[in-house]
């Protein structure tokens, strides 16, 4: 430790002001801190961490509540207005969820999980932890990871590559199924939320206290609280997913010995910042209901399903999160973007559309959809004439008939016939049954679609898949 920090003194020392320096207004004699060269441009990041972000609330619960938002808010455009931040449009949001987790997305978009409020003991340690993770959007360390490992047209194009199962196919006009697909279209958390090198985690240290006094916290909170985490480490009082959070954030020696040796270079001294409403936030927090699992998690498979015994001949079953279908053996069934529908189809049955989307020609696609007045509002009539509509909307081919009443796995549920147009030039004729159930996190659907001229081959295996279906029971976890 001390090697490196006589390392950092030495570096220090043949420092130049050079432009890419992200603390001109800081002493010549401190550590330097670049921002990453990157081959995006700031719109490009932007724009890559919009559609992320689109991703992490599809698969997170954001807490709406006016007074913690609030606060949360007010830390964070405090910090936001000093010159380390840069000037990317930040906004911060509160994920229901107790692992210790807070990550800022290319451009901006930042999400705190209440786990994190619940281990901190002050303000100071909160408002540390946006710095630091505010301080890699600045520095740009997610984009250039990004463009270093892939490029801006590959992250775009992601398809092709993780379709896979799906065979390419005619690059017609989108019809209705391929429009809904496109909704999801997003790049994977996973490839943003990356864990960074050392040398960008100490520069994001830096950044992040020279950020916290230049908003008038006091900077060693900003270590303190990481090194207080990693101390809790193996202990009975560990934080639920503090192994995940060490791994994304690595150690770097003595936090708290470096940012000290910065923190002497500092024009300020008395760090008197504070709303003053930590432990009534922290009470707030601490009765919130436990977290609705989202669409998004709900449609992936199961970390440890329960096998199913009793299936048709021939078929296999999906069991996801939030339901479980069977479906012929030889269909693929999977997600062709992380953040897209669920697909269930036969060789060639989906394919890429013309704007990066998935089209569905023959199968089955599987989503929830999130009525307007939000997912507690979902009723079956009302939220499936509602999502009708959106899709009449978005396609001018699509035809619907009167939505039937009929059960699927035990709950009413409607079905709809529906007609339109694929992209499919030999047979554009697409027939369509929708199945539609309420759930607790949205309108649960099952297109089933086809081609007239094997639409019966087709019927019985839609029959069998609709039969198939089962849903959990739908409680909110217990308290934890
Ligand atoms: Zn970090």
């Amino acid at each position: 430790m001390k090697r490196m920090l006589f390392v950092f003194a030495a570096a220090a020392v043949i420092v130049t002001a050079a432009p890419s320096t992200a603390d001109a207004q800081y002493s010549s004699r401190q550590v330097r801190v670049d921002v990453q060269r990157t081959s995006l441009s700031r719109d490009q990041e932007i724009q890559i961490g919009k559609q992320a972000a689109a991703q992490v609330e599809r698969e997170s619960e954001i807490i709406h509540n006016p007074e913690i938002e609030a606060w949360l808010n007010q830390i964070g455009q405090r910090l936001a207005k000093t010159p380390q931040a840069r000037d990317y449009p930040y906004y911060f949001k509160l994920v229901n969820d107790d692992s210790i987790n807070a990550f800022a997305l290319p451009g901006g978009p930042m999400y705190v999980n209440t786990g994190l409020i619940k281990a901190a003991d002050n303000e100071g340690e909160v408002a540390g932890v946006l710095a630091h993770e505010m301080s890699h959007v600045a520095l740009r360390h997610g984009a250039a990871q990004i463009s270093k490992q892939q490029t801006y047209g590959a992250l775009f194009g992601i398809l092709g590559a993780a379709a896979g199962t799906f065979t390419s196919g005619q690059n017609g006009e989108c019809g209705f199924l391929c429009q809904m697909s496109q909704l999801g279209v997003g790049i994977g958390a996973g490839s943003v939320l990356m864990k960074f090198s050392r040398g960008y985690e100490r520069d994001a240290d830096l950044n992040g206290a020279r950020m916290m006094a230049a908003a008038g916290y006091d900077p060693i909170e900003l270590p303190r609280f990481f090194e207080k985490l990693q101390a809790k480490q193996g202990t009975a009082g560990e934080p639920r997913g503090l192994g995940l959070w060490l791994a994304s954030h690595p150690a770097t020696g003595s936090r708290i010995q470096y940012v000290q040796q910065d923190i002497r270079f500092y024009p300020q001294h008395t760090y008197n910042a504070s709303t003053g409403e930590f432990s009534h936030i922290k009470k707030l927090v601490a009765v919130l209901p436990p977290p609705i699992p989202q669409p998004g998690k709900l449609i992936q498979l199961a970390d440890s399903p329960t096998p199913r015994a009793n299936l048709p001949e021939g078929y296999k079953d999906y069991p996801a999160n939030g339901f479980s279908i069977a479906y012929p053996s030889h269909w693929q069934a999977g997600q062709p973007e992380s953040a897209s529908s669920l697909y269930i189809v036969p060789q060639g049955g989906a394919v890429k559309g013309q704007n990066g989307g998935t089209e569905l020609l023959l199968g089955a696609m599987i989503d929830y959809y999130v009525p307007k007045a939000g997912a507690s509002k979902v009723q079956l009539a009302e939220s499936t004439a509602e999502f009708i509509d959106a899709l009449e909307k978005g396609d001018t081919n699509l035809k619907a008939g009167k939505p039937t009443p009929t059960t699927v796995g035990g709950h009413d549920a409607l079905v709809t016939h529906i007609t339109t147009k694929t992209s499919l030039k030999q047979e554009p004729d697409q027939i369509v049954y929708l199945y539609t159930v309420p759930r607790q996190s949205g309108l649960w659907y099952l297109v089933l679609a086809t081609m007239p001229s094997v639409q019966k081959a087709f019927d019985p295996i839609a029959r069998a898949m609709v039969q198939s279906v089962i849903f959990p029971s739908e409680q909110r976890p217990a308290v934890r």
